[in-house]
């Protein structure tokens, strides 16, 4: 039986206390969905975290380039990709996004999850290095990332588009359905002009 597109349950996940991750379920969806990934696809996820995005976007692109500067979010990463099979199209690489950037070409989707402070020079190399119609997606859950995602992409002369997201979910009890809230998240994104 095929299973189709759906997204992978949060529970799925390993997890590592100290590594953050993964992205929500409906998150990842809405990332996906914006980042219109295909099988032909060239992806980096800077930091891969417990790998959430690296393997719903290796379930889906030709490759995936899963960076982390945490050796425990290496890891756990690593971990996630062989259980969920998706280790074949993934590589792994320890190091810090700015500079990993660097060794790689032929970039169509660059995922920001995570940059210490350096995140307008990631945004910045990155998209000399993104392909034409390639697209650029900062998750940020700080109103400071989420302003500097913006105005790095307004210097380079490109409207943003920006999402926040806040999903609240229903536990079902004896009594009633309880609806929980998540905390919100920030989704910038990008396409690179085709000319
Ligand atoms: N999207 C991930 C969670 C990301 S958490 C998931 O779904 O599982 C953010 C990660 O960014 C952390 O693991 C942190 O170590 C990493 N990080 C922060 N700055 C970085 C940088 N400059 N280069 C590489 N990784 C970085």
């Amino acid at each position: 039986m095929d299973w189709g597109n759906g997204m992978i349950k949060d529970q799925d996940f390993i997890k590592n206390p100290n590594v953050p991750g993964p992205t929500k379920e409906e998150i990842r969806c809405i990332i996906m969905c914006k980042s219109d990934v295909s099988k032909t696809s060239v992806v980096v996820d800077i930091g891969c975290g417990t790998g959430g995005l690296t393997v719903e976007f290796a379930k889906r692109a030709e490759t995936v380039y899963a960076v982390d500067m945490n050796p425990m979010a290496i890891k756990t990463t690593i971990e996630n990709i062989q259980k969920h099979d998706v280790d074949t199209n993934v590589e792994v690489i320890e190091g810090d996004g700015l500079h990993v950037l660097d060794e790689l070409e032929n970039i169509d989707i660059l995922m920001i999850g995570g940059s210490k402070g350096k995140l307008s020079k990631i945004i910045k190399k990155g998209y000399e290095k993104l392909n034409k119609g390639g697209k650029i997606l900062v998750t940020s859950i700080l109103l400071e990332t989420a302003t500097e995602a913006i105005s790095t992409f307004k210097n380079l002369s490109i409207t943003p588009d920006v999402v926040n997201v806040a999903i609240s979910k229903g536990k079902v009890t004896k009594t009633g359905t309880m609806i929980t809230a998540n905390n919100p998240i920030t989704i910038i994104s990008i396409q690179k002009p085709l000319n």
